[in-house]
């Protein structure tokens, strides 16, 4: 998607060889034509399952917003995001999965409310980075138990060089990203052709 890559290059910071931060339009301060373009990026991306999705997934924080623009291209579907803070109450049953944070570095559970995901629904995973894989492989883990399908997963940006995507798609989930950096070096934010 180029002006997401044009943007990036404008705005986005390379910090070492191994972060992006995007502050300005997707992780702190949204950019909402942006992402009203990355919403229809995605349906063009997953057009033909579009008529299937039933939920979108995702987690907090970043991926919300993402999230919910991207529902609106496919027909205003539901978007669940896990949570990632402990409930203050145990009242509601949950799927819980095991996430390291790539940012954080540490390991935290991510958890989504039972009544908000049945067996049997169709789900794409929206995500804002794909690194390590941990975020989406965590929503995929949550479908898997509670019977749900997982038709694909959207990603903003994914990191090529980290080793996410090829997991998933190696689990043999699809993966759209709308842009792919290959390489961040001395400050600069390399794309994959
Ligand atoms: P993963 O779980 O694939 O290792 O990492 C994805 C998650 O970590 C995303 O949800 C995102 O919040 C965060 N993340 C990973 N890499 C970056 C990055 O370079 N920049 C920012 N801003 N967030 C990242």
């Amino acid at each position: 998607m180029e002006i997401l890559k044009k943007r990036i290059i404008k705005d986005g910071l390379a910090v070492g060889t191994e972060i992006l931060k995007v502050d300005s339009f997707l992780n702190h301060q949204v950019d909402v034509t942006l992402f009203e373009l990355i919403g229809a990026e995605f349906r063009t991306r997953f057009d033909d399952v579009a008529d299937k999705v039933d939920k979108i997934l995702t987690i907090e924080a970043s991926g919300i917003a993402v999230a919910a623009f991207t529902a609106k291209y496919f027909g205003s579907v539901p978007v669940v995001f896990a949570k990632k803070e402990q409930p203050s109450t145990m009242a509601e049953d949950y799927y819980f999965s095991e996430v390291m944070s790539f940012t954080k570095r540490k390991l935290s559970s991510i958890r989504i409310g039972k009544k908000f995901l049945a067996a049997g629904e169709r789900c794409l995973i929206i995500d804002d980075f794909l690194a390590h894989g941990q975020a989406a492989l965590g929503l995929a883990r949550i479908a898997q138990q509670a019977g749900a399908e997982v038709l694909g997963a959207g990603i903003v940006i994914e990191k090529e060089f980290q080793e996410g995507g090829a997991r998933l798609r190696e689990k043999g989930y699809r993966v759209e990203s709308l842009a792919v950096v290959s390489k961040i070096e001395d400050g600069a934010i390399y794309f994959k052709e």
